[in-house]
């Protein structure tokens, strides 16, 4: 199969501000190991730097460099639970299923302040993230969400409503936000490339600019680039969105989206400050929500807007900094810096996509959005799985995925056309 990749990261703010990293080399010739990794995002890295705890021989694939799809390019906001929240997954999925899921989902979140401790990970990790409700209807939502995630023992959530949020945002777009002092954010690109060293320093080995373009099942598997193989036990398939035909069996059920994000000129500690007094991350509540936070050196990093099929629009800076201005009118003469586009995966039901294939190739994938923690947790999951341990592992592949409506060739304008709908809802305060 012929899969075109390019060579190096997107231009952003994170690939200019990345703490240096050697090139790692691409893959030649045929080697053996216990666990092949396909793809250097948090899925992969994860998966692989708990594997290599747990003392197995760990190699690695990525076709362009570590943390060149989503993960090296998000919000970087550390987002608990869910794109999914509790409640969808109580009414759908059950009790049982709900208790599962309910005790890990602030676990994400853990795993990555454990791992940046332990490893010594310079990656600019702040505390606090807030939900922000625009309308009044919004923020009964935001009043439910701290019942909710209260009775799964989350107790990190402080309501501000009117005035009283201005502590923590200085817009006039919001009726209340909920702050969750256990969320917070980070550069997820050196998040990414701090893991990866930790992998390589306990033996793992990562290929970069080497594309995997034949999975042949079997035991060993054979997986295939251009001018090598790895002959694993096990294998990880961690492509998310930018997977690209490898894995037909786990494609159809999911979409690929794009979501764009826009850095201004650094503001100045006063005017950042000015924004977001406490540094915290934001994201709104509307279904096609924005999320900004500031940067270490005091940019505002703006992001908003889906676009479902994945394609990137021609002028990314005209899409998103209406948004921007429309929260803080006051930026109407700062610079943009950087503007850059990425891929995450959604599903129909927004939960993500766990699974095993002929007993031996497992993947995580579709995490719908809000993957920073979750890609995390699917690591430690997939640790676990390959060690007899199955029961956290299958509560996620247990959730039905269906494909979206229409198949291929008309799911994007059929989830435009459901997009476009909760959008009005949102501008009505419906
Ligand atoms: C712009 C943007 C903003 C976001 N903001 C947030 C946020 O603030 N908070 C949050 O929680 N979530 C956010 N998300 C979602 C989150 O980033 C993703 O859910 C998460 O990073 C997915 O990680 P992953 O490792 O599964 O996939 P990816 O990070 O996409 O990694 C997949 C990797 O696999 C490699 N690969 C693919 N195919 C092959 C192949 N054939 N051979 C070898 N390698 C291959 C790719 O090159 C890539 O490096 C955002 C996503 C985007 C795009």
């Amino acid at each position: 199969m012929s899969v075109s990749f390019e060579r190096g990261h997107a231009a952003s703010w994170y690939a200019d501000t990345a703490n240096p990293t050697p090139e790692r080399p691409a893959l030649e010739g045929d080697i053996d190991c216990d666990v092949c990794v396909v793809g250097a995002g948090f899925t992969g890295i994860s998966a692989a730097l708990h594997l290599a705890e747990r003392g197995l021989s760990v190699v690695v694939l990525e076709a362009v460099r570590i943390g060149y799809g989503a993960s090296g390019r998000n919000g970087g906001q550390i987002v608990n639970s869910y794109s999914r929240d509790m409640d969808v997954i109580e009414t759908r999925y059950g009790a049982e299923t709900a208790r599962a899921l309910g005790d890990m989902a602030f676990e994400g979140n853990r795993i990555i302040r454990e791992r940046v401790a332990r490893y010594d990970i310079d990656c600019d990790l702040r505390d606090g993230n807030l939900f922000a409700a625009c309308n009044g209807q919004q923020l009964k939502g935001l009043r439910e969400h701290q019942a909710l995630w209260e009775r799964y023992g989350y107790r990190e959530l402080e309501l501000l409503e009117g005035e009283a949020l201005k502590r923590e945002v200085i817009s006039d777009r919001y009726t209340g936000v909920l702050v969750d002092h256990g969320g917070g954010h980070l550069h997820p690109l050196n998040l990414v490339l701090g893991q990866a060293a930790a992998v390589e320093s306990l033996g793992g080995r990562i290929f970069e600019h080497s594309p995997v373009t034949e999975l042949k099942h079997g035991d060993p598997a054979v997986v295939s680039t251009a001018r090598g193989r790895v002959r694993a036990g096990r294998v990880v398939m961690a492509g998310n969105a930018y997977l690209k035909g490898v894995l037909p069996e786990i494609e159809g059920k999911s979409m690929p989206c794009g979501t764009q994000i826009i850095t201004t000129e650094p503001l100045g500690e006063e005017r950042a400050r000015g924004l977001l007094p406490n540094g915290l991350a934001v994201e709104d509540c509307n279904y096609l929500l924005d999320y900004y936070r500031l940067t270490r050196d005091n940019r505002l990093l703006y992001g908003g807007g889906v676009n479902y099929g994945g394609s990137d629009p021609a002028d990314i800076e005209s899409v998103i900094r209406p948004k921007l201005l429309k929260t803080f009118p006051e930026l109407a003469d700062v610079g943009i810096d950087y503007a850059w586009s990425g891929t995450f995966l959604m599903t129909l039901n927004r939960m993500p996509q766990f699974g095993v294939i002929n007993g031996n190739v497992y993947y995580a994938q579709g995490y719908s959005g809000h993957g920073v923690t979750c890609t995390h947790l699917a690591g430690k999951l997939i640790a676990e799985v390959m060690h007899g341990q199955g029961e956290r592992f299958d509560a996620f592949a247990g959730l039905p995925h269906l494909p979206f409506p229409g198949g291929r060739l008309l799911r994007v304008p059929l989830s435009a056309l459901g997009a476009w709908y909760y959008q009005a809802r949102d501008k009505l305060g419906l």
